[in-house]
């Protein structure tokens, strides 16, 4: 044979590269999913096997379908059909969370990656699958499960004590007011001696005080768990929380695109509060989606200013109606028929109690987006 691709020794070559790659598929901790233009299963590897629960010869031959829950489930040719018609890559290339069946039939959320094979005759997709969830660690998952509980109950503890909070604070300031308002008619006069004034203004610095004790009080109260601040990966962070709001949210054919810079320095935080602060903004892009069609979430992290992280959230719904998009921070604001309106409130004050800020935009293009940014830390923060 001429061609040198044929030679034995190339073919030996050839051989032993198939032997190598084959073995490091074959003991990669990850599912990989390996199928045709058409979505026919090509290809799996054991990790597959495990992740889902059916063997090898079940699956080959099959349309990776069946490794899907519904609505996802009948999307999918569709999916295939348009990325072969127009080229557009909406998951070739681009990290994103998914939600998996396995045989039985209870599902998982994973993180999935596409590469894509030009082969001569034709082309193959290969799908690496992360469980997020994963099996060891369940446990603890549960643990933040009922952690998250816990501190729902203070959050609405919290909602409750701010409105008694601006209720207290309204005595003493308008005290305050009172004081002054009565020191500025006194030197107004001119006959009126020093002495009442001086009274007053320090009758003015108690309340004062008193109203600071009371913002002092609340402080310490959201405060509390400062000893529960630790370095964290915040890519992690927010792709767990972004798994725990897709498990509420499988049944709706909606989409987490990801696109974390991996190059952050770990943040100094209450792992849980934050997470909260993820969930509340995602469950609020979700349910907001309701009636529409196509169904969007652009989750991104990068690095911002000097020493911040910043997380941005934009969704493709309706945006923020526009009697709150003003301020949709402002307690008891809700567009919702069961909705409190402290969600994004509580976020804010999680996020300032962070020394980071909580911010939102309604850009051009419709939606809306949510942005925080949190200090980075270094180990001797903690
Ligand atoms: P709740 O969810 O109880 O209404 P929140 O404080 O979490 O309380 O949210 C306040 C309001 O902000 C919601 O009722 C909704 O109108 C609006 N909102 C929040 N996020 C979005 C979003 N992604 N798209 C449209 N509206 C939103």
């Amino acid at each position: 044979m001429a061609n040198s691709a044929g030679s034995p020794d190339a073919i030996a070559v050839a051989r032993e590269r198939e032997k190598r790659l084959r073995s490091i598929t074959r003991t990669a901790p990850d599912a990989i999913v390996v199928i045709d233009e058409s979505g026919i299963i090509d290809t799996v590897n054991p990790a597959a096997e495990r992740l889902f629960g059916y063997s090898r010869a079940e699956l080959v031959g099959q349309n990776v379908k069946v490794l899907m829950p519904s609505p996802h489930r009948e999307a999918h040719d569709s999916h295939l059909a348009r990325y072969r018609e127009t080229g557009e890559k909406r998951v070739i290339g681009i990290g994103r969370v998914v939600v998996g069946r396995r045989k039985d039939g209870t599902t998982f959320p994973a993180r999935l990656a596409i590469g894509e094979i030009e082969l001569e005759h034709g082309r193959l997709f290969t799908g690496f699958l992360h469980d997020i969830t994963e099996r060891e660690n369940i446990q603890r998952r549960a643990g933040i499960l009922q952690q998250e509980l816990m501190h729902a109950s203070r959050l609405s503890a919290m909602g409750e004590m701010a409105s008694g909070i601006a209720h207290e604070l309204n005595q003493p300031l308008t005290a305050v007011m009172n004081y002054t308002k009565a020191a500025r008619r006194r030197l107004d006069r001119a006959e009126s001696g020093a002495e009442p004034i001086a009274d007053l203004v320090d009758k003015a610095g108690q309340q004062a005080e008193r109203a600071a004790e009371i913002v002092k009080r609340l402080r310490r109260f959201i405060k509390k768990d400062e000893s529960e601040r630790r370095l964290e990966p915040v890519n992690a962070v927010v792709e767990e929380a972004a798994a725990l709001a897709l498990i509420g949210a499988s049944d709706r054919d909606i989409e987490l695109i990801f696109s974390l810079n991996d190059a952050l320095p770990p943040v100094l935080m209450d792992r849980i509060e934050v997470q909260q602060v993820v969930l509340n903004i995602l469950r609020n892009a979700i349910e907001a989606f309701e009636g529409t069609g196509d169904r969007k979430i652009y989750i991104s992290t990068q690095a911002a200013g000097s020493r911040k992280v910043q997380v941005n959230i934009r969704d493709n719904g309706p945006g923020l109606a526009p009697s709150i998009a003003d301020d949709p921070f402002r307690p008891f604001q809700t567009t919702k028929a069961d909705g409190m309106g402290i969600g994004l409130a509580i976020s804010r004050t999680i996020i300032d109690a962070h020394g980071g800020r909580l911010w939102a935009e309604s850009p051009p293009g419709g939606g809306a987006v949510f942005r925080f940014s949190l200090p980075a830390g270094s180990a001797s923060d903690g």
